[in-house]
């Protein structure tokens, strides 16, 4: 079964009466390159569980459970059930979870079902929610030791921009400061079917077990990067004094920024990862 062939993948899908749902983000992958390039970036062995978010019509699946002892695919759409029945039928080493993967207990996942493995998350993420599928595996902290994704080419660019940059933001420190993100290939529209009508990139994210910096107050990192770029235009010392979240006074605000080295009109987006971790541990301590 080659599920790259469009062909084969309509034989496989029709009998089931199966029709896309855009509203699901339902672009499955159709080139063989782009296919090869996601497991090789995963570097799955004899020892890899992988987690697969939104399997389809399990084209990528079935690379997995070739390449890694156990695969856990969560999909949602129960229409794709008896296709991945099919579709993953020569498989003993695969599970298929209908669930919404933003509802999903992954940590009871790994513990039940892929103990003492080492865990990779692979995926042609389903666009309309890339970010909270992303924030969720890196807030939880479940032991993911890689992330290898397909995601809209905006997206990719914001995960790996570097200060000072028009897609640079919250997106990206947050991505930066949970792991290292690296841009494996891209795709364009018609390696998919249906065609999206934007272009793909996939990303691969190594994830250490702690972030990439040390903070000492998490929590209000967060919030001065939430604010720095919350409002963009405004110099870093306004946003951060005008957050709902951060109660210091713009006096200590200014000090702090000016005991950095740092003018005191500079704007969020050109602090460094390490820049906003100085600064929250800064105004932890005030
Ligand atoms: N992996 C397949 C491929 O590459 O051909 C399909 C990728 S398609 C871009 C995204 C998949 O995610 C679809 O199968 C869709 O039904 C599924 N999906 C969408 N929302 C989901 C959710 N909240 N939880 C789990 N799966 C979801």
């Amino acid at each position: 079964m080659k599920l790259t062939n469009p062909s084969e993948l309509k034989r496989l899908l029709e009998p089931y009466g199966f029709s896309f749902s855009k509203s699901l983000g339902q672009n499955f992958l159709i080139d063989e390159n782009v296919l090869d390039s996601i497991c090789e970036s995963a570097n799955l062995t004899e020892n890899s569980g992988v987690i697969e978010i939104g399997p389809g019509a399990g084209t990528l699946t079935r690379e997995l459970c070739k390449n890694a002892k156990k695969v856990i695919a969560i999909e949602i759409d129960k229409a794709l059930l008896p296709v991945l029945k099919e579709s993953l039928a020569e498989f003993d080493n695969v599970e298929v979870i209908n669930s919404d993967i933003l509802k999903t207990d992954l940590q009871s996942i790994i513990n039940d079902k892929l103990n003492g493995l080492d865990i990779a998350v692979a995926a042609n993420l389903p666009y309309y929610i890339t970010t909270p599928i992303i924030m969720k595996i890196f807030e939880e902290r479940i032991p993911v030791r890689s992330m290898t994704v397909m995601v809209q080419k905006e997206v990719a660019d914001r995960m790996t921009a570097k200060p000072g940059t028009k897609d640079y933001g919250a997106l990206s420190v947050a991505v930066q400061y949970y792991s290292k993100p690296k841009i494996v290939c891209s795709a364009l529209p018609h390696c998919f079917m249906p065609q999206p009508k934007v272009a793909s990139i996939v990303v691969n994210m190594d994830i250490p077990n702690e972030p990439i910096i040390k903070v000492k107050n998490e929590k209000l990192f967060f919030a001065v990067v939430k604010s720095a770029f919350g409002q963009r235009r405004k110099t870093l010392v306004n946003s951060v004094s005008n957050s709902p979240y951060i109660n210091i006074s713009k006096q200590d605000i200014t000090k702090v920024i000016s005991d950095m080295g740092l003018d005191i009109n500079i704007r969020g987006e050109r602090l460094s990862l390490e820049q906003f971790g100085e600064l929250s541990d800064r105004l932890s301590e005030i």
